[in-house]
Formats: C-alpha cells, structure tokens, sequence
C-alpha cells in the first residue's frame, strides 16, 4: 500500500476506521484549547469516559450498603476481581483460570518469584535482556541476594550485538543453552519499553524450558498491544501493569498468570493470604491455607475493589473490540507513522533514525541525531505528548484505541515546524 502525505488522505483513512468510533470513548488532555496527539498510551493510557461510572458505582454502594457492599453490591466487592478473569485471559491468551488480578507489577514479580525462582547451589542463575526496565533490575538483584547469591554472578544479561538497536532471538537461545544446568530462571519483558522490540516470546519460552529452567514474562509493554499465547507458549508465569495500553488508571493494579500444571497445588512455594483460600471455607476463618484451584491461590489480601472498577471498564472496551481488530489497525497505523517521520526526514534533510524493528507493537523508537530536547519540547508546547528517553531518543507509540490516522498527519507537520524552526 501507498501511503500520502496529506491532510485529505489521512481523513479517508480515519473514515475506513472500524475503529473510529472508539477515540469517542476517550478522554483527551488539551494544550492551547486543541485536543492533543497522545503518543504515550505506552506510559499512562487516556481514561475511558466509561470508568467513571464504575467508580462512582462503588463510591455509592459504599456510601448506602457500607459492609453489606461485599455480599449486596449490585457487582459484591468479595468476589468482585473474578469479573476481571475472563476477559483478561483473552488479552493475554490464557485460561481464565490461569489469570488474577492484584497489587502492583513489581510487587507481583516478587511474589511469583516466590515461586518460581528456587535456586541451588548448582541451578541458580537467571537470565534477563541488556538494560532491563530499571525496576526490573533492581527486583532480579534484590532477589538474588535474598536467596544468598551475588547478582554480578547470578544475573546474566543477553546484549545486543555492537552498533545494533534490536535483539537477535538465536542470541537469547544461544545464552540460554550456554547457561544451561546452571540456569534457573529466564525473566525478561517481552516487549521492551526502550526500542518497541517485540521478542520471540514462543522461541525463548521453549529453549528456556528445554534446559530445565522457568521461564517467566514481564508483559508491561506487551499487554494490549500485541498477540499473546501464554498458555500455547506455555510459559511458566507473567505479569503485567494494567496503566499502559490497558488505560486503566495510574499506579493501577496489576494482572498476573501461572500455567495451569501449578494451579490447585500445595507442594509450590508462595506467599499466602487469606484471599488465596478457598472461597467456600474462606470466611470459616480456619488456621489452615486450601489454595483457590485457579491463580487467585496467589491473591494474598482483600481485593481493592476502587481500583479494580477502571480496569473492569477497561476490560469491557477490550471485551468489544477484540485483540485482533486492535492489532490491525495498529499496524496500519503505525505503518503510517513511520511513512510519516520517513516524509519528514526526507523533507527537512534531518537525520533520525528509527531504532525500533520490523518486530514491534504500535511504539516506534525514534533516536534523534542531531535534534536534540529542544525539539522535545516544541512537541510538547505544540499538542504532542511523546516521551523522552536519554540519551537522545523519543518514543512514539499511536494506541489503536484512540489515535487517528489524521493525528499522524498533523504531528508530521509539527515534527517539520519543529525542525525547521531551529
Ligand atoms: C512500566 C514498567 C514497570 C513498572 O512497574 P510498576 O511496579 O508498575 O511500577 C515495570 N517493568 C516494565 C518492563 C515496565 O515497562
């Protein structure tokens, strides 16, 4: 397909949108009284308008049931986070007995770490990519100094070949079999939050497992974004925050999966809470833990029914669009913005550079040569929300649910304003 650089060809593309009717149900921030282009749905998805009235629907039954909410709620608050189940294993291609919802991402790396990273003597290294989120880091490394180990020969971090932007997957499965009988643990974020990467979640999956070690995901930039077959790929467990592509609200709660050969077992280490028993005899307050047979045996405390409401409204969204509708206009509009900065680069003689490769989601990386902050933030003072990556890179990421293809056209015409302006 060949893609134009004009106003009127951005409109016919937002027309053929099946989609179109969607950025609707969004609310936009607004800079000079415009709507802005918003590239940052991978850092903080927009509110649906929806969500208010989940939370408000809470706040009510709060202030009218007060406790009896729990059981008399029109959704009651002690099995309400079951709601979530469903619709999210679709998103992630699971069971939904294979997913819960709870706490916060890290927080719940930790505790499925709990569980699947048991080192010895001889099995105790882990495998993660070069330059991880830094959260990610920091729990990889606290984790291997709790079980007694040195993170410098614990943590084996799987670089990028020099002078190269992406990952090669035969570098990781190389890495991993050269790892071998010492390896216990592959953690890495599937869709790298840094250059848009998406990894090959199946083939690393596999090679992990062949050489004995667990293998789990970090899904932060992966959820809502792209395919996911957790359970086909049979990962062992992932995690993911629900404030990105998932536009559930900030600092919201996180989902979890665990393949299903770990549910309904006593045998696994974990951290329990009284949320993690069974539902039937939960309330007979017994000293003895029976784990919930799906993944909410990981549940530790009382769910936080005030922010599970914007991820249930969330999930609705993605309950009626579905993955696959999401995933194409996604690459269609993608495509696009990356004909767009293409136009541009040709147009003003600049030089950046896109870094993010032909394995991606909707973000794209893009390192600025010679342009610097300053361009940053002429976007910024002009409408468009991106971000900035040190040392010199921005990163654009148009989120099938709300972007139009006319946003494209008009941030390409900023984008020249920007430079040229200089
Ligand atoms: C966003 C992100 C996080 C954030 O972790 P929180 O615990 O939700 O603060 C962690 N890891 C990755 C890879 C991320 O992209």
């Amino acid at each position: 397909m060949t893609f134009k650089n004009t106003l009127s060809y951005a409109q016919e593309l937002d027309m053929q949108d099946p989609l179109r009717r969607y950025r609707n149900e969004f609310h936009f921030p607004k800079v000079n009284g415009k709507e802005v282009i918003y590239f940052t749905g991978n850092s903080l998805g927009l509110q649906p308008k929806r969500t208010k009235k989940y939370v408000d629907d809470v706040m009510n039954d709060w202030a009218e049931l007060a406790v009896e909410g729990h059981f008399y709620a029109e959704k009651p608050w002690w099995d309400y986070h079951e709601r979530l189940a469903k619709p999210l294993a679709k998103v992630v291609g699971a069971l939904p007995e294979e997913v819960s919802v709870m706490n916060t991402l890290t927080v719940n790396l930790h505790l499925l770490m709990v569980s699947f990273y048991t080192p010895t003597a001889k099995r105790f290294k882990i495998i993660c990519e070069e330059k991880a989120f830094p959260s990610d880091q920091y729990m990889l490394q606290s984790q291997a100094r709790f079980h007694g180990f040195d993170p410098n020969t614990t943590i084996v971090e799987v670089k990028k070949r020099s002078g190269e932007h992406a990952w090669h997957t035969e570098d990781f499965i190389d890495k991993i079999n050269e790892v071998g009988e010492e390896l216990a643990l592959v953690l890495i974020g599937g869709v790298n939050y840094y250059n848009g990467q998406v990894l090959d979640m199946e083939a690393i999956t596999k090679a992990g497992k062949a050489v004995g070690a667990k293998v789990g995901w970090d899904l932060a930039h992966g959820v809502g974004n792209v395919e996911l077959k957790l359970h086909d790929w049979k990962a062992d467990f992932a995690a993911w925050c629900s404030y990105k592509y998932m536009n559930s609200g900030p600092g919201n709660a996180s989902g979890i999966y665990v393949h299903e050969q770990y549910l309904d077992r006593k045998d696994l280490p974990r951290f329990e809470g009284w949320w993690g028993t069974k539902k039937e005899t939960r309330f007979l307050m017994k000293p003895e833990f029976e784990p919930m047979e799906n993944a909410d045996a990981w549940q530790i405390s009382n769910a936080p029914i005030l922010s599970i409401a914007p991820y249930l409204a969330s999930l609705e969204l993605f309950e009626e669009v579905g993955m696959s509708a999401l995933i194409e206009k996604r690459n269609r509009i993608t495509a696009y913005l990356e004909f767009i900065l293409r136009e541009i680069d040709a147009a003003v003689d600049s030089s950046f550079e896109i870094i993010t490769p032909k394995e991606r989601g909707c973000q794209l990386s893009v390192f600025l040569h010679g342009e610097g902050k300053a361009l940053f933030n002429y976007l910024m003072e002009n409408g468009v929300i991106t971000d900035w990556r040190e040392p010199n890179v921005i990163r654009l990421a148009p989120a099938p649910f709300y972007c139009s293809y006319e946003d494209m056209y008009r941030f390409g015409q900023i984008l020249k304003e920007g430079i040229l302006s200089k």
